[in-house]
């Protein structure tokens, strides 16, 4: 008996060193054959008492039924490699997986969130599909406003709505996410320390445009918030995200929804600022980039908002994050970041 256990044994074994099908049938018929081993052993059982006889005749089926399954399995592996046109060579190392990298546009977005939590800020949220009069209106942008000439809107038209009968055609993407700071004021009393993180839509499409962006609103209201806060609150982040040796600029500027308005520049990261920058293509050798909007919030916005403008202060920011990224990544055209050929975006992104 424990002979066949050995038979048994052998037949995996050799079959486990078959390279190919022809090896698989020599083994069959070795041990299957007519004149193989098993049908050899079947022959000598007249020698056998009848109780020996039918101890070994049961032993014997169940492995010849064992080495059929197990040749048979072997078989009909290679058949498959063989019907690819070759047979399949376990001795190949595997495929590598790869491991999936965080989008650096997200990358950007994360550790912009993470600088501004740091401070206090909470992150708040709101719909991409915006009313004139969030997104315009309530910004002190009215209708004939010159402002509005710059933000290329994409209208939706949108069937009538059941119960709530909105006119079509009254929705449009939102062109910024500083409808957001009139969501938030609406539902919160100050004191309010939110930024704004999301999609934003323009009629844009070339190197440093594209028609579906990112931005990043900031907004604090508090009693007592001052342009100083502002300006400091700004060269923390500038200064978190692109190193501590990053100087910030203001400059005076326009924006409907905020009085005064800052443009912020950076110092260069590239060519290090002013004294190097003969050569910059990034900052076009002016050895500064524009990186923010900011203001303090106009009094109609707190008045479209229900609040009290001469109750309280508050400062507003806005960046774009594509603009963030491609400084950050020395990256010259905005397109790359969303054609998502992943050779380009893994040679930037660091993080999981
Ligand atoms: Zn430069």
């Amino acid at each position: 008996m424990s002979n066949l256990e050995d038979l048994k044994a052998d037949v995996t074994r050799l079959l486990s060193e078959a390279k190919d099908a022809q090896a698989v049938e020599q083994i069959r018929i070795r041990f299957l054959g007519r004149k193989g081993v098993i049908a050899e052993h079947f022959s000598r059982m007249g020698d056998l008492s009848p109780e020996e006889r039918r101890a070994t005749g049961a032993a014997l089926n169940d492995l010849k039924i064992c080495c059929e399954k197990k040749i048979k399995e072997a078989a009909d592996r290679f058949a498959s490699g063989r019907s690819r046109g070759d047979a399949i060579d376990v001795t190949l190392p595997g495929r590598p997986a790869h491991a999936g990298l965080t989008h650096p546009i997200n990358e950007t977005l994360r550790d912009i969130c993470q600088t501004f939590r740091l401070a206090g800020f909470d992150v708040a949220d709101g719909p991409e599909i915006e009313t004139d009069w969030y997104n315009f209106e309530a910004l002190n942008v009215p209708a004939d406003h010159p402002a509005r000439d710059m933000h290329d809107t994409f209208y939706v038209k949108m069937e009538e709505d059941g119960g709530r009968r909105e006119k079509a055609g009254e929705y449009l993407l939102r062109t910024h996410t500083s409808p957001v700071q009139i969501h938030v004021m609406e539902k919160q009393k100050p004191p309010v320390r939110i930024i704004a993180p999301g999609r934003v839509y323009r009629r844009d499409d070339d190197p440093t445009h594209s028609p579906v962006f990112h931005q990043v609103e900031g907004l604090w209201v508090e009693e007592g918030v001052t342009l100083r806060d502002l300006k400091g609150l700004l060269e923390y982040f500038l200064k978190m995200l692109f190193g501590e040796s990053v100087r910030a600029r203001f400059r005076p500027s326009f924006f409907p929804f905020t009085e005064p308005s800052l443009e912020v520049d950076m110092s260069c990261v590239i060519c290090g600022g002013e004294d190097h920058s003969a050569h910059c293509r990034t900052c076009k050798a002016t050895g500064w980039l524009e990186v923010l909007g900011a203001g303090m919030v106009h009094p109609n916005v707190f008045r479209a908002a229900g609040h009290n403008p001469s109750k309280v202060t508050g400062l507003a920011f806005g960046m774009g994050v594509e603009r963030m990224a491609m400084i950050r990544y020395g990256i010259d055209d905005i397109r790359l970041f969303f054609e998502n050929d992943v050779r380009f975006l893994s040679q930037l992104s660091g993080g999981t």
